[in-house]
């Protein structure tokens, strides 16, 4: 069994059914050591996946305040080479955003090939908080499911390998983290009054990402559900994750890298020939 739940194409989720302090029957050490194996072969695929250049990944972090996506971050990315790795974080849109379509923002930073992206943050906010808020009427953020779908097989049929996580913590575990961040003085910078304001719309918002997640998992880009109020099985069941899926394209990249190291050789041996012959 996968640590964290695909939501399987055409599916309804309730995320009442998802335990969020789930750990696969692993105490943390066994989970820890299973961690660093997976995060050494992320590394070795993440080489790979640069000097082929024939695919991008695109890794979409979700997930209520205190959730875990800046955790995520910092610990799944660490092996990476940060020359291949591109985060984009997505915050209140400016003017100049807002006076575009929604997804224009999100699209000029989607990963070229060769590149693995992270987003913290996404296009999903769009029918998040936007909807929770308001910010804009219903029949315009009902239209962006189809939209985002769109957008996503657009992006896979065009290489990019999309692997979307709702980092799932619970109620209490948000409290509790709330409250350390006012408590432990070195975490207080992270503190936000807004976070407590949130906060008070938990149901709303659980009820969006239902839809969200119900309404845009794909074949090309699927959602997954990660029990994330132990960090360590959080960090675990991500890496799984993205693993499993990008071990499938090592033939490929291989097979694109033998190409060039071949075509390398010969215009090498060329220029050594055409040396030998001149004499110069
Ligand atoms: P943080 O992730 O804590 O830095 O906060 C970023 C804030 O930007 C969150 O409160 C998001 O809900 C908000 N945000 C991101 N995208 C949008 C959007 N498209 N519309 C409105 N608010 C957004
Ligand atoms: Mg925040």
């Amino acid at each position: 069994m996968p640590y964290a739940h695909r939501v399987e194409p055409g599916t309804q989720v309730r995320l009442a059914d998802h335990d969020t302090r789930d750990n696969g029957g692993l105490d943390k050490e066994a989970g820890q050591a299973r961690f660093a194996e997976l995060n050494a072969e992320l590394d070795a695929l993440q080489e790979e996946l640069a000097a082929a250049g024939t695919h991008s990944v695109l890794m979409v972090l979700q997930g209520m305040d205190t959730s875990g996506k800046d955790g995520a971050i910092r610990n799944v990315m660490t092996n990476l080479n940060p020359q291949g790795v591109r985060v984009e974080s997505f915050k209140v849109p400016t003017d100049e955003e807002l006076a575009h379509d929604f997804l224009w923002r999100v699209h000029r930073v989607t990963p070229g090939k060769g590149v693995f992206g992270v987003f913290n943050r996404s296009h999903y906010e769009d029918v998040l908080v936007v909807r929770v808020h308001e910010l804009a009427p219903e029949r315009v953020w009902k239209a962006r499911y189809d939209h985002i779908n769109a957008f996503e097989a657009m992006l896979a049929d065009s290489g990019t390998i999309i692997l979307k996580f709702f980092l799932h913590i619970s109620k209490d575990e948000q409290e509790q983290r709330l409250h350390e961040r006012e408590q432990e003085v070195g975490k207080a910078w992270k503190l936000s009054a807004g976070d407590w304001r949130e906060r008070e719309l938990w149901d709303q918002y659980q009820t969006a990402y239902e839809d969200a997640l119900s309404r845009c998992s794909t074949e090309v880009a699927p959602w997954h559900i990660v029990p994330a109020d132990r960090k360590w099985f959080r960090n675990l069941a991500i890496s799984e994750v993205l693993v499993d899926p990008l071990r499938g394209y090592r033939d490929d990249w291989q097979a694109a890298l033998d190409e060039l190291s071949k075509a390398k050789l010969a215009e090498l041996a060329a220029y050594r020939k055409l040396k030998e012959e001149t004499g110069r």
